[in-house]
């Protein structure tokens, strides 16, 4: 693993020598609850891609500062991407050198490409699709935006897939 460069004063790239994925590091202690960073929309995309974030039903967004991209994926997040407030919110304490990471279903509601996680987290839940292929037992241990507790539980549970296992 290699440091790239200090992207903010408390966020770090990071490429991992033999993946050659890039991620980003705490360079110092975050409190659970604290803003680690405040976004902005860089560019509203027609159609998602494997780079942009759901704002709402129908938007997605490229995030802006650009390193914003190598905020991967985990079972096990540390961060929650509030898409109403533009901020990355602390899930919990995040020691320094820890990588940052948030639970793509949690903006994303039907993703275009599915990837197989290799998060290692003790609940890793496979294959991440989005949020509308998660299986009911595991949506209380994640924060989800608005647009996505909408689908999931109030107005629109038709479009939740018939044949999903009931727990
Ligand atoms: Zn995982």
């Amino acid at each position: 693993m290699i440091k790239l460069s200090d992207v903010t004063e408390n966020l770090a790239l990071y490429i991992d020598s033999v993946s050659g994925q890039k991620h980003l590091r705490t360079t110092c202690l975050h409190r659970s609850g604290s803003l680690l960073y405040e976004f902005w929309v860089g560019e509203y995309v027609p159609h998602p891609t494997y780079l942009s974030l759901q704002i709402d039903h129908h938007r997605h967004i490229h995030l802006e500062p650009e390193f914003l991209q190598y905020l991967n994926h985990s079972c096990d997040p540390n961060v929650y991407v509030d898409v109403t407030h533009h901020e990355i919110i602390c899930l919990r304490d995040i020691e320094e050198n820890e990588e940052v990471t948030f639970f793509y279903p949690s903006t994303e509601w039907d993703m275009e490409q599915a990837f197989d996680c290799g998060c290692r987290s003790a609940n890793c839940l496979g294959e991440i699709k989005g949020a509308m292929h998660l299986e009911e037992h595991v949506l209380a241990r994640y924060k989800f935006t608005p647009h996505i507790m909408e689908k999931l539980h109030g107005t629109a549970p038709e479009q939740r897939p018939v044949n999903e296992p009931k727990h």
